[in-house]
């Protein structure tokens, strides 16, 4: 039988928007105190460095996903401990994220970081996982780009990636490959790479097939059920000389919805490096503590007996969708269930209900998506209750902005 999650509008804002509201406010006080760390060479020689693939990039097994932080004292303090990828994108806190690095890396000399940023041009069919308009891809993606490249006011970016795909075809397209390449060869990226965190081990394969990207960005963590084939598929792209860089390895937050099993960032950060392939990570840290928390996994990747405690429990009642995708197929309205399922995990485990509705917009699913169905047809691999789920919170869509985390 179809579950129907009966949360009302006042219930949503209660069990999502005040939960959020704690950590804005956590996070305020370092916005409003940024410590000032002094930079400790030794600290950064003992960290644990790995080669990009065949790039001349070698890094600490930890850098900065950039992509939440706003105070640019905190990069401030990554750097000067030590860091030496940071990683944003295009649509980041809406251009802001790559602004406030603009701003800051004016003060490093451009060979002290690595700079990586995301495009995604206009033109994608998210469901049919493909771009349609070669002529309307190129100049988008271009344009993107150099938007990015005045926010960040520099001549070029060492990894350009090609932002948020989850097919082969859309990892091969051929107009965003010949636009990519031609800002290789004009020197404004070093090299290009693709993200992807959903059918990540086809997406990898393309990449590998392609012969065009140096980089992939990667969903790994603890928490996803087909780990046998992204082994596989991190492997082949290692072996054909791909650097793999890990992000969500939290896999969906510290703990699940109930607000149990806490995962801390250090352990599930870990549990990444432990595959040898995996170049560097990129957690998103917020804070000072975060940021200590990362640097001590950059100078240990060992996993203590309790923390693989820590995760064993953590892998019950999860919030990570491993984007397989197989419930799509079985869904009778061929729902984008992978990324409503993300915008779920944003809310109940990020706390982040502003990026949730943004991806709920573009997914344009409407509350009432789950109503008309007399039995959900869906068996997630996960045992996910997917109706619930989506009726619950396609909901966010009639919360206020103002209320929005
Ligand atoms: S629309 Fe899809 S996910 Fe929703 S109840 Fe129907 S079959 Fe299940
Ligand atoms: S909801 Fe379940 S079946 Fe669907 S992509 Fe996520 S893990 Fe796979």
């Amino acid at each position: 039988m179809k579950t129907q999650g009966h949360v009302n509008r006042r219930g949503f804002l209660r069990t999502t928007l005040l939960g959020a509201a704690g950590s804005v406010a956590a996070t305020g006080l370092v916005r409003g105190n940024p410590v000032l760390l002094k930079e400790n060479p030794e600290d950064e020689q003992r960290f644990i460095t790995r080669k990009l693939g065949k790039t001349d990039i070698v890094v600490p097994v930890v850098s900065m996903g950039v992509m939440r932080a706003d105070n640019p004292g905190l990069v401030k303090a990554a750097l000067d401990k030590g860091m030496k990828l940071l990683d944003t994108a295009h649509v980041y806190q809406g251009g802001r994220n790559e602004e406030m690095l603009g701003k800051l890396l004016k003060d490093y000399p451009r060979n002290a970081y690595y700079l990586a940023t995301k495009v995604k041009p206009d033109g994608y069919d998210k469901k049919k996982g493909t771009f349609t308009d070669a002529e309307k891809v190129k100049s988008s993606f271009l344009n993107k780009f150099n938007i990015s490249m005045k926010r960040l006011g520099l001549e070029y970016v060492d990894i350009l990636y090609l932002h948020a795909i989850s097919t082969r075809e859309a990892t091969l397209s051929k107009p965003v490959l010949e636009v990519m390449q031609q800002l290789k060869k004009e020197g404004r990226t070093r090299y290009l790479g693709v993200s992807t965190h959903s059918h990540e081990p086809e997406v990898i394969q393309a990449a590998i097939d392609s012969g065009v990207y140096d980089v992939v960005l990667v969903a790994y963590n603890f928490q996803q059920t087909h780990r046998e084939a992204m082994d596989k598929a991190i492997e082949n792209a290692a072996k054909a000389g791909l650097g793999i860089i890990a992000m969500k390895t939290m896999a969906g937050g510290r703990m699940n919805k109930n607000k149990e099993h806490p995962v801390k960032a250090g352990t599930a950060l870990k549990w990444a490096l432990q595959n040898p392939n995996v170049t560097t990570s990129i957690p998103g840290f917020t804070t000072f503590d975060q940021l200590e928390e990362d640097l001590a996994v950059a100078r240990d990747v060992a996993l203590s007996e309790e923390e693989k405690n820590e995760l064993a429990l953590a892998t019950h009642d999860t919030l990570y969708c491993d984007g397989c995708a197989q419930c799509v197929a079985q869904c009778k309205k061929s729902l984008p269930i992978p990324d409503l399922m993300r915008a779920y995990m944003y809310t109940y485990g990020y706390r982040e209900t502003r990026k949730a509705r943004d991806l709920l917009d573009e997914l344009a699913v409407t509350p009432d998506a789950c109503a008309t169905c007399d039995e959900c047809t869906v068996n997630c691999v996960k045992d996910f209750a997917v109706a619930a789920k989506i009726t619950d919170i396609t909901r966010l869509a009639d919360v206020p902005q103002e209320f929005l985390t």
